[in-house]
């Protein structure tokens, strides 16, 4: 096993977060998961937090250094869509996604980063999306939001690669969780066909790649995106 070491997932109550804390917690890891409704699995710490709200981000990293300690790995997961054609898309579907997905990495990842530098160690985790570089009729603000993380983890590499702190992106397919079950039944099996897998993909099959990037085998990896996609997006 990696060194024991303290770690915030965004949205760590429900979908892949959760997948990935609970994952996190049997690697034998500090964990603690930010929610704005529910709890995290077992063994981890709750705190309340929007990610769009930079003072409730503090007080709930404050909560987190008091109970466990400087956070250095953390994972920008939570995440919303607001889909819509872009013709019909409002300032505030485009606005309140990007300030969720991007802003809120932004945030959370900023927070943390004082902690990792003292530690000389550090893993930022992004997820991102398949449709970051794919693109997606009726996403266009989704979409933004999750291929501007790749701009962003690779300007904090260079920004912070020599303090022996990572950063990448982690960009799963079509993965079973809430956000996916709210497509049509149809739209859905649409999707299925087009997977080389044949399958859509489990939150802990995302979770298995995010806990090895943030572990020793992975600390020469940085500014990489993985896809963890069934193949949908090869080439990309
Ligand atoms: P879910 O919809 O199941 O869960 C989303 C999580 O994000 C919830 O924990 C939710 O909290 C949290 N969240 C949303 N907005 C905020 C906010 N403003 N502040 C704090 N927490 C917030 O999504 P998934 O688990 O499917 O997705 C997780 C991540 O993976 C997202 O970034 C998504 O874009 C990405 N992804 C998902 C794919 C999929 O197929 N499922 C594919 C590719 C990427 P709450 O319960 O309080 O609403």
């Amino acid at each position: 096993m990696s060194t024991e070491r303290v770690v915030l997932v965004t949205g760590g109550n429900r979908g892949i977060g959760r997948a990935i804390a609970e994952r996190f917690v049997a690697e034998g890891h500090r964990v603690a998961v930010t929610a704005r409704s529910g709890e995290g699995p077992e063994g981890t710490l709750t705190v309340r937090a929007d990610v769009t709200d930079s003072a409730a981000l503090d007080a709930a990293f404050a909560e987190v250094e008091q109970a466990l300690g400087p956070v250095t790995i953390v994972v920008a997961n939570a995440g919303i869509t607001k889909d819509t054609l872009m013709l019909r898309m409002s300032d505030d579907d485009f606005d309140a996604v990007v300030d969720t997905n991007l802003g809120g990495a932004f945030r959370v990842v900023k927070r943390a980063l004082k902690g990792m530098i003292r530690a000389r160690f550090g893993r930022v985790i992004l997820i991102s999306s398949v449709v970051g570089l794919y693109g997606s009729a009726g996403q266009v603000n989704y979409s933004s939001s999750k291929s501007a993380l790749v701009g962003f983890a690779r300007s904090l590499t260079r920004e912070l690669g020599a303090r022996g702190i990572t950063s990448n992106v982690v960009a799963p397919g079509f993965i079973e969780t809430d956000m996916t079950a709210q497509l049509p039944e149809e739209t859905q099996a649409e999707y299925r066909k087009s997977i080389p897998a044949g399958r859509y993909g489990s939150a802990s099959e995302v979770a298995g790649v995010v806990t090895w990037l943030a572990s020793d085998d992975a600390a020469y990896i940085s500014g990489a995106v993985i896809p963890v996609d069934g193949g949908i997006g090869m080439g990309h």
